[in-house]
């Protein structure tokens, strides 16, 4: 059945949701932060191409690979060629190197700062469940003020990118840390992927849609709530 009406705006069920929830977890890139909104992410894919044809390895992306804007898709391509190798661990590696560093240049998403605290102060316990390196989110948040709301929950990509989003694995790997049921549980994310993680792993899902071309996607993928903007959900924890 075709889902025809996403809400965009504050309506009595997200406001429920928003409010009962006693376990949040935030997709990383997007919802928090613009990662790459200093060190661009295309110039990161290129880089890893151009190491990858340095050390002899060229044989290992097609044409249409290589013009990937998108690292994450090089790590994917990488591993779908040699799964569970050295060379994908290095490529790994590398990428978490780049997201250190675009961690120092990330753009801050309006009004997340606020409503992560806003959620903390309520009693919520928070996660981070990122396809990024759990340490650039990490240091990210240390520059924030935030880390204090996570502790230690912040799980990331681990050395098998088969465990990336939309596959479930961070989130169920929160929930565990956590101690938390799953329909107490609510995640926050940006993305086709994160939606379909969250059902996967049984959470609600809130989508964040910074333009045009997100809240398309995310219509698309039928997300039941869509929010333009963080400042809705603010709000609505305040009143
Ligand atoms: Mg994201």
């Amino acid at each position: 059945m075709a889902q025809t009406e996403s809400v965009t705006s504050y309506t009595d069920d997200l406001h429920d949701l928003i409010t009962r929830v006693r376990f949040v977890l935030w997709d990383f890139d997007g919802p928090i932060c613009r990662l790459f909104a200093g060190h661009k992410a295309d110039s990161v894919a290129r880089e890893l191409v151009r190491w990858l044809d340095g050390s002899g390895m060229r044989h290992m992306l097609t044409h249409e690979e290589r013009r990937f804007a998108d690292p994450y898709e090089v790590l994917r391509a990488v591993d779908r060629r040699c799964p569970g190798s050295d060379l994908v661990a290095e490529v790994e590696a590398r990428l978490t190197r780049e997201e250190l560093r675009a961690a120092s240049s990330a753009m801050p998403t309006p009004y997340a700062d606020d409503l992560v605290l806003a959620w903390a102060a309520r009693g919520a316990r928070l996660a981070v469940t990122t396809n990024n390196s759990p340490a650039a989110a990490r240091k990210y948040l240390r520059t924030r003020g935030l880390e204090s709301c996570f502790g230690p929950h912040i799980y990331g990509r681990t050395q098998d990118p088969n465990l990336l989003k939309p596959h479930p694995h961070s989130l169920r790997q929160a929930l565990a840390a956590l101690g938390a049921d799953p329909s107490d549980a609510l995640m926050v994310g940006d993305g086709p992927t994160d939606l379909l993680a969250a059902q996967q792993a049984g959470v609600a899902f809130i989508g964040y849609a910074r333009n045009d071309r997100k809240e398309e996607l995310l219509r698309e993928a039928e997300a039941e709530h869509i929010v333009l903007s963080l400042s809705e959900v603010l709000r609505g924890l305040k009143v």
